[in-house]
């Protein structure tokens, strides 16, 4: 077993976005130039290139814009006890799209369009996740 990944979790350009997510925040850097809000957070917006970055505070709330949902552990069997689980792409109503997980949904009803919320998943080490769940309408 190799372990899961870690994030650095000082990494300058998104240690206030884990920093936020440990205290179950989610918090993205907006562009004080244009006013693009994106991610993954980093020293330079994606759009302008300025690095005057304010973070602000998410909504929590979007859409799922595409997902899949994983049946077999790759790798080795570091993700043999998570299986099956939804990677997605969810699209903030702020507007920037994030790599995630939808968790606490039945998977056989999910669909593009769905709409969800944040949550955090607390993992060991001081790591929390931001991920999502369907809100039912
Ligand atoms: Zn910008």
């Amino acid at each position: 077993m190799t372990g899961k990944p870690c994030p650095d979790l000082r990494d300058r350009s998104a240690a206030p976005y884990w920093e936020a997510a440990a205290r179950h925040e989610l918090k993205l850097p907006r562009c004080d130039a244009c006013g693009l809000v994106f991610f993954p957070p980093r020293d330079l917006c994606p759009n302008c290139w300025s690095d005057k970055l304010t973070w602000q505070t998410m909504s929590g709330t979007g859409a799922v814009w595409t997902f899949t949902e994983v049946h077999v552990p790759f790798y080795d069997d570091t993700w043999a006890d998570d299986v099956p689980y939804v990677v997605a792409v969810v699209e903030l109503d702020e507007g920037p799209r994030m790599l995630t997980n939808i968790v606490e949904s039945d998977t056989d009803s999910l669909a593009i369009g769905d709409r969800v919320e944040v949550t955090f998943e607390d993992r060991s080490e001081g790591l929390t996740l931001p991920v999502f769940r369907v809100v039912n309408s």
